[in-house]
């Protein structure tokens, strides 16, 4: 008999950089900062739609064709994404993988990012700038979930691989990448120090 593994679905970690890491968050850090201080649309966005937190995803979601820092994040961020893109054997020999979107999140405590895919995307993905011991992480949902019918719960603890959540966590310094219609969701950040990260989003068209 054999048992194996079919649509997988993978997720992709790895530290950003091997050094000097540090003082890249700090530039990121204070540019991230500077522009929760400018953005004005984002303030009022964020008001809105995004409580006990800033984010530029409704305003300013292009950071990486103009603040300096970022357009640096996206070239060291290219490289993971290509490597990805090898993992899953992407055919993307004729057109590249480029950046679309580009922007940042401080969610302070309290703030909580619901469950959501990245729509018009191909690889998604979040940089860790700032993240605490008790900042949550990324929480992944099994992509079948709607599907199970009268599949019974999982016993626990079971095989990663069986798992219906999966929950990154959100380390400074680590990028995490995945396949843009994954949905996911950060839950309530219980802590007061604020976890700071920047999404962005690769399309091939
Ligand atoms: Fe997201």
């Amino acid at each position: 008999m054999s048992v194996r593994a079919y649509f997988a679905t993978r997720i992709y970690t790895a530290k950003l950089t091997r050094s000097n890491w540090r003082a890249f968050n700090q530039q990121l850090l204070r540019q991230c900062e500077q522009i929760r201080q400018d953005d004005r649309a984002g303030i009022k966005w964020s008001r809105a739609n995004y409580p006990s937190g800033f984010t530029s995803y409704g305003s300013m979601d292009k950071l990486h064709q103009w603040a300096p820092a970022f357009e640096k994040l996206e070239r060291r961020i290219r490289p993971h994404v290509r490597k990805f893109a090898d993992a899953l054997e992407f055919e993307h020999s004729e057109r590249q993988l480029a950046m679309t979107d580009c922007w940042v999140n401080i969610m302070g405590q309290h703030a909580v990012h619901g469950l959501h895919l990245h729509p018009h995307a191909t690889i998604s993905g979040t940089y860790y700038v700032r993240a605490g011991t008790n900042a949550p992480g990324l929480k992944f949902e099994d992509p079948r979930l709607d599907r199970y019918m009268a599949a019974p719960p999982r016993s626990t603890p079971c095989r990663v691989e069986n798992q219906t959540w999966v929950t990154i966590p959100a380390e400074a310094g680590q990028l995490v990448l995945f396949e843009s219609w994954l949905r996911h969701e950060v839950p309530a950040n219980p802590s007061r120090a604020e976890r700071v990260s920047i999404s962005f989003n690769y399309g091939w068209f």
